[in-house]
C-alpha cells in the first residue's frame, strides 16, 4: 500500500508551486489568491482572475485529462486532482466548471457541433458557466424540476425559474436542466440545454448566502433554443446531469484549503493568551485540536479513495459522497472549534478591533455551512451511502 505520490507526480506538483510563486509576484496578485475569502475566489470574476484562468491555460493546465483529438493532453485525471489542490490551497480558482463538469461531459455526449464550438473556448479559458440545475422546489430532490421546455419548429421554449445559481451574474454560457416531456416518469423527461447568459429573455436577481457569497435566482421568460444547443439526445438529460454532478464532486471540494486553515488554527492557539497561559496548554483545547486533526487526516484519505476509484474507472459516487460529507462537515466543525477555543473576542468579525486572525474564524463559521449544502447536501450525500455503499433500502 502506497499513500504518496509518484516521481512524476512530485515533479508536477512542484512545477505549479513554481507557476504559483510567480503568480504571486503581480501586483494583482491579491485579487486572484485569498484564502481568507474562502470560496470567493471561485464565486467572484475579475479581469485579474480571467487573466489567471488565461495563463493557467496557456501553461497547458486546462483540459489535462481530455482526449488529444479534443485538444487534450490524455494525462491521467490525478493531474487535475492534484493542480486543483494547489490552486485551492493558495486560494485561487479552480479549473472549475468549464473544464471539470461542462466539458467532459461534452465529450462524452455532446453533438459535434457543440464540441467544435465550446471546448476550444474552454481550453483557452475564455469562457465562464453557470450551472443552472435547483428550482425553488427541486433542490435534493433534482428530478422534480420543472423548467418547462416546449418544442416549437426549431427547438424549444423555455419558461420557468432556476435558484441558486451560482455565477449567473457574470456567466457567459447557462448549462440548464429542463422539462421536455412532463408525461414521462420523472427521471425520463429531462434535457440539457446551453443558453447564452446574456440572453434577453433571462433575469438574473442576487440572492445573498451566511457566509456574505453571491448565488441568484434566474427567471425565463420565453427563452428560445435553437435544436443545435441541445446536449446530447432530448429526455436523457438525467444521465448527463448524473454525471456532470459525479465530475463536480470530484473536481470541487478541495482538502488543501482545509489543511492550510487547520495550521492557521494551530499557531493562532500558541500565540492566543488566556489567564496568562496560551490556549494551546489548556487541556479542552488540546483534546479538540487532536481530533480535529485526525479527522484532517481521514478527510485526505477519503479523497484519495475517490482518485484511487476514479483511476481504476469506476464512477466513485459512494466514495465521493463519503468524503464531501467528512471534508465539508470538518470544514464546519473547525470554525465551531475555533470560535469556541477562542471565547467571545472569536465572534468579532472582520475589521473589528482586537478580532483574533481579523475575523477569520467568525466568516468561516458562516461561510462553512454553504458547502454543506451545495452540490449536494449532507443528508443526501449520507442517503447515497446506506442505500448505494451499504444497500440499505430506501428509507
Ligand atoms: C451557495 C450555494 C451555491 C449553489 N450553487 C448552485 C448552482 O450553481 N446551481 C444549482 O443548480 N444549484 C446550486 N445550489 C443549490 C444546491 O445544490 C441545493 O441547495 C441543494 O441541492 C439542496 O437543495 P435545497 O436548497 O432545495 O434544499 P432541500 O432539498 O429543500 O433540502 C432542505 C433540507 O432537507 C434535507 N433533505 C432533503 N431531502 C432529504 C432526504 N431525502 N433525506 C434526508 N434529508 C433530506 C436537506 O439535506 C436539507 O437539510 C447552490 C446552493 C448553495 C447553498
Amino acid at each position: 500500500m502506497n499513500f504518496d505520490f509518484s516521481v512524476e507526480e512530485h515533479a508536477f506538483i512542484a512545477g505549479v508551486r513554481e507557476f504559483l510563486r510567480a503568480e504571486r509576484e503581480r501586483p494583482d496578485a491579491d485579487d486572484v489568491m485569498n484564502l481568507g475569502r474562502e470560496a470567493d475566489a471561485q464565486l467572484a470574476d475579475t479581469p485579474a482572475r480571467r487573466g489567471f484562468m488565461r495563463r493557467l491555460a496557456d501553461a497547458g493546465y486546462l483540459g489535462m485529462s481530455w482526449d488529444s483529438e479534443y485538444g487534450g493532453q490524455e494525462r491521467s485525471g490525478v493531474f487535475d486532482y492534484l493542480l486543483n489542490e494547489e490552486l485551492a490551497s493558495v486560494g485561487a480558482p479552480l479549473i472549475g466548471k468549464g473544464v471539470g463538469c461542462i466539458g467532459k461531459t461534452l465529450i462524452a455526449h455532446g453533438s459535434e457541433r457543440l464540441k467544435r464550438e465550446f471546448l476550444p473556448q474552454i481550453l483557452r479559458a475564455d469562457i465562464e458557466f453557470a450551472l443552472g440545475y435547483s428550482e425553488p422546489s427541486a433542490g435534493s430532490d433534482l428530478a422534480s424540476l420543472r423548467l418547462r421546455a416546449t418544442p416549437v419548429e426549431d427547438g424549444w421554449i423555455l419558461d420557468g425559474q432556476k435558484m441558486w445559481t451560482t455565477s449567473a451574474h457574470f456567466a457567459d454560457w447557462y448549462w440548464v436542466a429542463a422539462r421536455t416531456d412532463t408525461t414521462a416518469p420523472k427521471h425520463k423527461g429531462i434535457s440539457v440545454f446551453l443558453v447564452p447568459m446574456h440572453h434577453p429573455g433571462l433575469s438574473v436577481t442576487e440572492v445573498k448566502t451566511m457566509g456574505g457569497h453571491r448565488t441568484n435566482q434566474v427567471f425565463f421568460d420565453n427563452v428560445h433554443v435553437s435544436r443545435d444547443y441541445l446536449v446530447g439526445q432530448e429526455n436523457r438529460g438525467w444521465t448527463y446531469v448524473c454525471e456532470a454532478l459525479d465530475y463536480e464532486r470530484f473536481t470541487m471540494f478541495t482538502v488543501g484549503p482545509l489543511r492550510v486553515k487547520f495550521e492557521a488554527l494551530v499557531e493562532l492557539l500558541r500565540i492566543t493568551h488566556r489567564d496568562g497561559e496560551p490556549l494551546c496548554r489548556l487541556p479542552a483545547v488540546r483534546e479538540r485540536i487532536a481530533a480535529l486533526s485526525t479527522e484532517l487526516e481521514a478527510a485526505t484519505v477519503l479523497q484519495r479513495r475517490v482518485i484511487a476509484a476514479a483511476m481504476k474507472g469506476h464512477v466513485p459516487t459512494v466514495e465521493a459522497a463519503m468524503y464531501k460529507l467528512c471534508g465539508t462537515e470538518l470544514g464546519r466543525r473547525m470554525a465551531d472549534a475555533a470560535l469556541e477555543m477562542l471565547g467571545p473576542e472569536g465572534l468579532l468579525a472582520h475589521g473589528a478591533p482586537g478580532a483574533p486572525a481579523d475575523g477569520k474564524w467568525e466568516h468561516s463559521w458562516r461561510a462553512t455551512v454553504v458547502d454543506t449544502i451545495g452540490g449536494g447536501s449532507s443528508e443526501v450525500q449520507k442517503n447515497i451511502i446506506a442505500r448505494r455503499g451499504l444497500g440499505l433500502p430506501l428509507a
